[in-house]
Formats: C-alpha cells, structure tokens, sequence
C-alpha cells in the first residue's frame, strides 16, 4: 500500500526534477562553452528554482511519512533515501540558505578574479604554475610559490564566515558540525574514511619516506642548494600534489599524435563505441570557453557531452581518456531504470572509473601500444614518476582531509599553524619559515569552494586500483583494454546505475568491501 502511494508520488514529482535539471544542464553547457554572461543570469535562476523543488517541508514530511512506515521494494526504498538525503540540506531557514548561496557566489568571484604579483608584475594562476613547473632560478622560484599563497589572505576572512554559516545549517539538522553532516548526506562513514586513511599511510609510509629522501637529493642538485634548503618552492606545483621530479619526456611522446584517434581505439579494443559522444562534445580551445575540462549527461536519456581542450601532450591524453570514461559510464546505465537511478552510484564511484582510464596513459602496455614507445629507459621513468605521484597526492588528501574535520569542529583555531602541523605530520617535510601571519590554508580552492569533497579523490584512486587488478584478470592480460574487461565494466559497474549505495556496489563488483590491498601494493612495488 505505502509502496504504491510512494510510487505515484514519484511519477508526480520526479518529471518536474527531470525538466529542471536537463533545463539547468543546458544553461550550464551554453555558459561553460560560450562564457555567456545570459547563461550565466540564467544558470542562477534556474539553480534556484531547482533547490525550491526539494525545499517544500509539506513534501520532505511526506517522504518521512514513507519512511516511517516502511517500503517493501528495495528499489523503491533506495530511491526514497536518494530523495530524503536531497531534501535534508534543504530543510533550513531560508534566509540562511540564501545567505550561503550568495557568500558563496561572492567567494568564487574574487577567486577567479584574483590575480597576484611578483615585483610589481601582475600574474595569472597558470603563470604561476609555468614558473614552478620549469623555473631554475630559486629566488624566482621562491617569489612564485609566495605569491601562490597570496590569495589565501584575500579568502581566509571570507572562508571562516562561511564555514561557520556551513556549520549553522549543520547544528540546525543535528549534526555537531558541518563536515559530519556532509559525510552522513554523501553516505560515508566518518569512522571507516579515517580508519582507511590511516591504513592507507600506515601501509606506506616506508615507501613514502624513501621515496622522499630520493626526491630531497634530486632538488637539491637540481637547484644546487642544500637539503636542509630545500622547500615547498623547489615542487613542481604549488600545493605539493604532484610528481616533484620532472619528466617532461612523456610530454613529448604525444607531439605528433592524434590523441582524440588514440582515444577512440582505446575504446573502441575495450567494446565501447564513443562516436556519439566525440560527436556532442566540445573539443577544442575557443575564445570565451572553459579552460578546463569535465563530462555532463544532459538529460539521463543517452545525451551525453564532454568539455575538453586537447592538445597533443600527455595530460591531455590522460584527461581525455579520463572524461571519456565517465562518459561510457553514463551511457552505459539502464535506461531501464527509474530517473533517481539512472545515474552514477557515487563520485568515488565515477572517479575511481575515470582515473583508472586516464591513468593507463602512463603504463608501458599503453605507451608501446598506442604510442610505438620501445625506449626502456624512458618507460621505466615514466612509471616511477607515478608511482612517486600516487605517494605525494595521497599525502595531500590525508592533509586536506584531516584540516577540513579539525576546521569545522572549530573554525576559530589558528588554522595556519593547523595546516603546516598537518603538512609535517603526513609530509615528513619540515614546514617554511615564516609563514606566521599567512593564510596559506585559504589558498588551496577547494577548502573554500569544494568543501569536504577532496576524500573522493582518494577514494576513488583506491578503488580504481583494485578495479584494475580485477580487469587484468577477466582479461587474462597484462593490459586492460580487451573486450572482455569492457563488458565486465558494462555488466557490473554501469548498468546498476545508482541502484545500489557505493559501498554495496562495490562488494558487488569485486566480492568484498572497498579494500586497499592493490592500491597499497602499486605504492610499494
Ligand atoms: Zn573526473
């Protein structure tokens, strides 16, 4: 009985959601191709209409009434606690609501707007990055990484005000602050998260610290300074994420390749035909358009496009490979299935697939496979220089994660201190001097503007590593692009769509819970 009533509410309200968000996906794709300041207007209120259908209390009673007596059908139930989690963060006071969405909106404003300066001379971000990428001059490359924290003191103000307005709407639903409450809202058991976190570390410290110590020896010949010299500044990127030792050989490999054709026979020896989606997608650089790159299944109905700007180098090769896999996701999911579950299970989910294709781009097999690369030498290098970014970015998400738990429960604490505490506990590096009085913080984007997010990543590239280990086997190789691992992919991963809770997907897929077995021993091997 309770069932059938649920269910024709579903086909009363589900419609209006499906209409708003293929409406909102549009106005997003126009903004994100044209930088169109009508789509822009238009996005915002469509957004907000959006948020007004799951903030009507008359309906999320209804939904608690379902719940409190009880759904039969398991996906009916699913779809019921999809809804629930999507009305909750919307059960506030509307002014705070409104509150949140405008600092919001204001925040991002004067981070994309900022720019910094070294000697008088304006600099944009990517500027920034260029300098610590390829740099030899340490004073420069000091002056670059100083000023890449120098947006953090414009935000840090901003970000408190905000996180404590986060943690307001946390306090009103019952959670003790705003990082628990998103945790229980993305279904992720705060106790689980650490304790995989810290098995993850505890696993690889050993690795880690070699691998440091090597790194340590190589900067300090390559800028001709002593280890004890050494800082953040001798990175290759601001944030300490990302392999410290160049190889810009890899980026060569591709100069004369036509990556996108690349792209397509990787799928296509996988079984995936990606021609529809070449086909919607926005491919290349364009005055306006998004320097970026990212997937949108438009309408849940197959109109799925990717935003890309390819140029013939490996990142572009791996991000291509890596938009496409969220895209043969997306179109691979029963269209079957009701709207609440025709989509992804989760982020960690559609990330873990995603970065295990682009990840490929730096294995041997795809390099002699696709690229003709036989130098030894050379593929050798390649697959340390990733191993090495594998142990650095996992110390950031420990950091970054940890910070975001400790920020919340108290925003008033002297979060700079807490920052360089964390970065020489996971980093076994010893901070900067003189930092005191900055908000280096404030500068990483997503503590700001993608809070309580960046666990995902980590998440996600645990899970794809034992995805990995599960398609060699099904395709009895040492490579993963073979039919056989491609429909593994389709039958087990995409067709489920979101039927199933992440974490029961992926026992589903691999006979057991999320384990860091592969992921541990790609980092110790
Ligand atoms: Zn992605």
């Amino acid at each position: 009985m309770n069932d059938s009533a649920f269910d024709s509410f579903l086909k009363e309200f589900i419609p209006q959601v499906a209409d708003k968000e293929n409406q909102l996906s549009k106005a997003l794709w126009i903004l994100e191709t044209t930088g169109s300041e009508d789509a822009s207007r238009l996005l915002a209120t469509l957004d907000n209409e959006f948020k007004l259908l799951f903030s009507d209390e008359k309906i999320y009673e209804k939904l608690i009434y379902f719940q409190k007596n009880g759904i039969t059908d398991p996906f009916l139930n699913r779809q019921l606690n999809i809804l629930i989690n999507e009305f909750k963060a919307n059960m506030i006071p509307k002014n705070l609501l409104k509150e949140i969405s405008e600092k919001e909106a204001s925040l991002a404003l004067t981070y994309a707007n900022f720019r910094t300066q070294i000697d008088g001379k304006v600099f944009t971000e990517n500027e920034i990055r260029d300098i610590l990428k390829q740099e030899k001059d340490v004073e420069l490359r000091k002056k670059a990484w100083d000023a890449s924290k120098d947006v953090g003191i414009t935000l840090a103000d901003k970000i408190v005000y905000l996180a404590k307005l986060r943690n307001k709407v946390a306090n009103h639903l019952g959670y003790d602050n705003y990082f628990d409450m998103m945790l229980d809202l993305n279904e992720i058991n705060k106790d689980m998260l650490f304790e995989t976190f810290n098995d993850l570390k505890v696993q690889t410290d050993e690795s880690f610290v070699k691998m440091i110590n090597e790194v340590n020896e190589t900067l300090a010949n390559e800028y001709n300074v002593g280890i004890e010299d050494l800082g953040p500044w001798a990175w290759k990127d601001p944030f300490c994420q990302k392999d410290p030792i160049e190889h810009t050989k890899i980026f060569k490999i591709f100069e004369n390749l036509d990556i996108l054709e690349i792209a397509r026979s990787f799928y296509d020896k996988m079984g995936f035909c990606i021609e529809d989606l070449i086909k919607r997608s926005d491919l290349y650089e364009r005055e306006g358009k998004n320097q970026h790159a990212f997937c949108i299944d438009m309408d849940r109905k197959g109109d799925v496009r990717t935003l890309n700007n390819i140029k013939p180098n490996a990142q572009w090769m791996e991000t291509l490979l890596h938009e496409f896999g969220h895209g043969v996701y997306y179109q691979c999911i029963d269209s079957k299935l009701p709207w609440l579950l025709r989509t992804v299970s989760h982020t960690i989910t559609t990330e873990a697939l995603a970065i295990l294709m682009g990840r490929q781009v730096s294995t041997k097999e795809f390099l002699q496979d696709f690229c003709a690369c036989e130098d030894e030498q050379l593929l050798n290098d390649i697959e340390k220089g990733t191993k090495r970014e594998q142990l650095v970015f996992s110390r950031s998400a420990f950091l970054i994660t940890e910070f975001e738990k400790c920020f919340y429960e108290d925003p008033d604490q002297d979060l700079n201190n807490l920052w360089w505490d964390l970065f020489e506990k996971y980093y076994s590096i010893k901070r900067p001097e003189n930092r005191e009085g900055k908000q280096d913080w404030a500068a990483k984007y997503h503590i700001g503007l993608a809070p309580v997010y960046y666990h995902c990543y980590l998440l996600g590239e645990v899970f794809a590593s034992t995805l990995h280990n599960q398609l060699l086997q099904v395709a009895k190789d040492d490579k993963i692009w073979k039919k056989p691992a491609g429909k593994f992919l389709e039958e087990k991963l995409f067709l489920p769509g979101n039927k199933y809770r992440w974490d029961y997907l992926i026992e589903y897929i691999t006979q057991k819970p999320l384990s860091s077995d592969a992921w541990v021993s790609e980092c110790n091997r």
